[in-house]
């Protein structure tokens, strides 16, 4: 190698520095500018963040505004079906009470016809008969009259051969081809 090809050869070597020192330069020029856009994508991204944050919260609010408003429409409608409830029970027993007030009437009323009309309801077979039909007699305890019909008086009730009354069967007694109320009974043991 000659001092000409040695100071080629070295300019050479240079040069290579030189292009390498540009590239190098360029390299983190682009490395810089790589950064900047990464640090703005990050704000960006943080922007974005922030939006989608406000967004939920929004969404929540929503909802929870909705979920507040079916509520209320859902206590609106409970209350309008309780108000027509109660309605209609103070209406159904109004007609009840009605209904029973003219039952009374048409009792009362038909009470009095039969007293106009002079018939009697039997003690016994709670059937009515004309006044003439009913009979008084001594009921089960000797004290209290029962008021019924001859039928009745011939099945329940027997005239007694001392006092001529006619008393229930049950305080009858047969003394011999006798029979005595049990008042008279006790009478004659006396
Ligand atoms: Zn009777
Ligand atoms: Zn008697």
């Amino acid at each position: 190698m000659n001092n000409t090809e040695l100071i080629n050869g070295f300019g050479d070597v240079m040069q290579h520095i030189r292009n390498q020192e540009k590239r190098i330069q360029q390299l983190e020029k682009e490395k810089q500018e790589l950064e900047e856009k990464v640090d703005e994508a990050q704000v960006a991204f943080k922007d974005l963040n922030d939006e989608l944050y406000d967004l939920r919260e929004f969404k929540k609010d929503a909802e929870h505004t909705c979920a507040a408003h079916v509520v209320m429409e859902d206590m609106m409608k409970r209350i309008a079906r309780a108000e027509s409830r109660e309605n209609f029970t103070k209406k159904t027993l109004e007609k009840e009470i009605n209904e029973k007030k003219q039952l009374r009437t048409e009792i009362n009323e038909l009470e009095y016809a039969l007293e106009k009309a002079e018939l009697c309801k039997c003690d016994q077979c709670s059937e009515y008969f004309p006044i003439a039909g009913i009979e008084d007699v001594l009921g089960v305890n000797s004290i209290n009259c029962d008021m019924v019909c001859l039928e009745c008086r011939d099945e329940h009730y027997t005239q007694c051969d001392e006092c001529m009354d006619y008393h229930h069967n049950s305080n009858i007694i047969t003394i011999g081809d006798r029979q005595v109320c049990s008042q008279c009974q006790e009478e004659d043991e006396e």
